[in-house]
């Protein structure tokens, strides 16, 4: 990539502070993927572009799922401090708290195997997918739409999509406190109206998996999770309504670099101080489409639930079916964290953490992770790709020190979208998923094509690094049977 790069350790490197960079680049990965997959990208740039963001603290960071994205890269991290710091749109992503919930059953994958395949039909009729997916449930009104900005998850419990303990096991309980309904546009709430409870499309998915290892036997039982299980992974975010907070938000902030002086390296990192009207606008119209989201993933999975008690005729009890828990990996948040100043200094600052396709990962003892799981650390869900394998992990001290409390977020792509169509031609992806037992039912054919197991880095290996770089633990590791595709 044509820059100096050093080695930490065998799993982090550090690009040092220089022409502008307020703070060293970090990355994590090994030393084979940043010479094979990550220094001929962009991405690269990009780690150093966020290092010039004003308020930006001690280092602007990369996970080894990195790769190309608007502004930022995905698969990055960067904290600004409150005070004197910015937030960008670009670090969120278009697609506001675009997330992951993985839910529970009592069911061993092998007593009910034959069944699977008319459950993912039966998920395909009754989950609405692809790009402009509507009508999982009533169009809703603009009243109607407001509330869910405001209240998050907590709309689609109160409306039967769910229990009170959903809210417990979400991030942030599916709500982020703050969301201004009113600085979100009216086009974006014309675009949500009928899309709560539905997929989307491209890499969202409504995936049937199995348990199929265990490494960490202790915080895997605390998570409810043993070998041989069925478990339901969901990955979506905010739909149309998020892309249009970000697209509305990234307009208004076109001139801020001359407005509030700025002088950054690319006109993609538009942000404002987190304190100017344009900052506080952004960060609460993000916090209404990320309140979106949740309810979004609250109603899928419960749609997810009747249809298995249907397909299964099974009662709750035997079903035993509930949500481990949800995190987001696009989203920016106002944290505590302590920061090791330039001289050495150690201080508890409010800083405003943004994860790019990061997710957070809070350690043992943590305030913010349910009661349950404080012994074992926050889940941290890391989807694969629809032909391999997917992780849970759970967070860890060291990540509070290193990584703002965040890890990375999925195998991230190898081949461009374009790239993947390309390298798909002639080949019948549905039928080589279906040789090795997992069933797929997807929109468009072009989707099935862009997500490719092979468009993907293998998941393991960036699992690995976050592992052995002590960031966040494996704990069991999940095998697709089903999938469900925009
Ligand atoms: P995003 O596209 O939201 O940045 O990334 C989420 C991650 O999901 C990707 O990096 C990829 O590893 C993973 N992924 C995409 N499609 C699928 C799928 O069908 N199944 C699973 N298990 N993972 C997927
Ligand atoms: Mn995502
Ligand atoms: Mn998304």
């Amino acid at each position: 990539s044509g820059y100096e790069i050093e080695k930490i350790h065998d799993y982090l490197w550090e690009i040092p502070a220089r022409d502008g960079m307020l703070v060293p680049g970090r990355i994590y990965a090994t030393e084979n993927m940043l010479r094979n997959q990550i220094s001929g990208d962009e991405a690269v740039r990009q780690v150093v572009n966020v290092a010039h963001l004003p308020g930006i603290q001690m280092y602007s960071i990369a996970m080894p799922d990195i790769h190309w994205g608007y502004g930022f890269p995905i698969g990055g991290v960067a904290a600004t401090d409150i005070e004197t710091g910015v937030i960008s749109p670009g670090g969120v992503g278009y697609d506001i708290n675009c997330g992951v919930r993985l839910a529970r059953t009592n069911l061993k994958f092998d007593d009910v195997e034959k069944r699977i395949p008319k459950f993912v039909e039966n998920l395909f009729k009754n989950i609405p997918t692809g790009v402009g997916a509507s009508g999982a449930i009533r169009k809703l009104s603009e009243k109607e739409i407001r509330k869910i900005l405001v209240n998050g998850s907590r709309w689609a419990v109160e409306n039967g999509f769910g229990s009170e303990d959903d809210l417990l096991y979400t991030e942030e309980n599916g709500r982020l406190e703050g969301a201004d309904p009113d600085a979100v546009s009216r086009r974006a709430i014309e675009r949500g109206a009928d899309q709560a409870g539905t997929l989307g499309s491209g890499n969202h998915f409504l995936e049937v998996d199995l348990v199929e290892e265990i490494y960490d036997e202790k915080i895997a039982d605390i998570f409810g999770l043993f070998k041989g299980q069925l478990v339901i992974l969901i990955h979506t975010g905010s739909r149309g309504l998020g892309y249009q907070v970000c697209d509305d938000y990234l307009k208004l902030l076109v001139n801020s670099e001359k407005k509030f002086g700025f002088n950054l390296p690319d006109k993609q990192l538009a942000c404002a101080p987190i304190k100017s009207v344009e900052g506080k606008d952004y960060l609460n119209a993000m916090k209404a489409a990320a309140n979106f989201a949740w309810n979004n993933r609250q109603i899928i999975m419960h749609l997810a639930k009747k249809t298995l008690i249907e397909t299964l005729s099974i009662s709750q009890r035997e079903l035993g079916f509930e949500l481990v828990y949800d995190v987001c990996h696009n989203i920016a948040k106002i944290e505590e964290h302590v920061i090791t100043e330039k001289d050495g200094d150690r201080i508890l600052k409010k800083v405003c953490v943004h994860r790019k396709g990061a997710t957070r990962a809070f350690p043992p003892g943590s305030d913010y992770i349910p009661e349950k799981y404080r012994e074992a650390g926050q889940p941290v869900l890391i989807p694969g790709d629809m032909g391999r394998y997917s992780f849970v992990l759970a967070g860890s001290e060291s990540a509070m020190h290193e990584t703002f409390g965040s890890s990375c977020h999925g195998a991230g792509r190898l081949q461009s979208r374009h790239q993947a169509l390309k390298s798909a031609k002639g080949k019948d992806i549905i039928g080589e998923l279906k040789n090795k037992g997992i069933t797929v039912h997807a929109k468009g054919r072009k989707t099935i094509a862009e997500e490719m197991p092979d468009a993907y880095k293998d998941v393991s290996e960036v699992v690995e690094v976050m592992h052995n770089a002590g960031i966040s633990k494996k704990v069991a590791k999940l095998k697709p049977a089903g999938v469900i595709k925009g």
